[in-house]
């Protein structure tokens, strides 16, 4: 497909919005599967699923955030259904930070959440990593957040050094910022000789930057199963997982039916909503299809949600 890791933060332009949907479409087949079709009733404010919600459910990329930026006027509108008493989460499958930083990007952008109300992919598959599990396992981070990464663990950072990718008893893929086609050429290679558990923190494949698409964990993850016996294990969206993890959260104030979440993604948000059995609405003015048609989207992919969002 052209994309060159070698370039550092170069190839995250190099990453159309159609391309991005043909590679969500070639993983299908290590998506949930779901037969339930929504109505796509078109919405064009937000504030309109506050009547039919008392828990909504945020995707951050290309909803409350395009790369570092808020979306303008969005913070204001959170605001606006947390006054009127809605609970408001976040729900992202944003791996490489720590709980405590991504908490201070979303107050750095004008967003105010209680620390319980977001919920990160990372903290799915940190629930699932115990230290009996994680002994001796490698790990794919961006170099800036190594530091104060998963410290309770024996793991080793993935670079350069063939050795170390030998010598790990399996492997966590939490961020590819700084990932590199030499990093995934050694990964593939002894992955292919000695096959160990792939843990995958960011299920996504794209992430909506100011000037293009990023290549995200799940796009590795995916080149990787395409080429090897090599079965990733996924925590976030579109999987169960975090769904889950975010109904436990909300104690007895869940009831499916009063639940809705809000995202761009029709693979990952859309589908993981039905795939949990809750109601879903998909950002069309922000994010992943802004620059396609969404109408035509969802009849190639098959995945209709019960709103369409013109406005936030
Ligand atoms: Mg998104």
């Amino acid at each position: 497909m052209g994309v060159s890791q070698d370039q550092g933060r170069d190839y995250l332009t190099m990453i159309n919005a159609e391309t991005a949907l043909d590679l969500y479409e070639a993983a299908r087949h290590r998506l949930p599967r779901v037969n339930y079709k929504g109505d796509c009733v078109p919405l064009s404010d937000l504030m309109e699923l506050a009547d039919r919600y008392d828990i909504l459910l945020f995707d951050a990329f290309g909803v409350l955030n395009i790369g570092e930026e808020a979306i303008p006027g969005v913070p204001k509108r959170i605001l606006e259904l947390q006054a009127a008493g809605k609970r408001v989460m976040v729900l992202t499958n944003s791996a490489s930070m720590p709980h405590s930083a991504l908490l201070e990007k979303f107050t750095r952008q004008g967003y105010h959440f209680a620390p319980e109300d977001v919920i990160s992919s990372r903290d799915v598959l940190l629930a699932h990593f115990a230290p009996a599990v994680g002994e001796c396992w490698g790990v794919i981070v961006p170099p800036e957040l190594q530091k104060g990464t998963l410290d309770d663990f024996p793991l080793t950072f993935l670079e350069d050094d063939p050795v170390d990718y030998k010598a790990v008893n399996g492997v966590l893929m939490l961020g590819s910022g700084g990932w590199t086609a030499k990093r995934q050429a050694l990964l593939n290679e002894a992955l292919c000789r000695q096959p160990r558990p792939l843990w995958v923190g960011n299920p996504d494949i794209v992430a909506p930057r100011e000037s293009g698409f990023s290549a995200q964990p799940g796009y590795f993850a995916h080149h990787l199963a395409d080429r090897s016996s090599i079965v990733p294990r996924f925590f976030g969206k579109p999987f169960r997982n975090i769904y889950h993890y975010a109904f436990s959260r909300m104690g007895s104030e869940f009831d499916p039916k009063r639940t809705v979440m809000i995202g761009d993604s029709l693979h990952t948000d859309i589908l993981g909503a039905q795939a949990s059995g809750i109601d879903s609405a998909l950002v069309v003015n922000h994010g992943l299809l802004a620059e396609l048609c969404a109408t035509d989207e969802i009849c190639r992919t098959a995945i209709k949600p019960d709103f369409i969002l013109t406005g936030l």
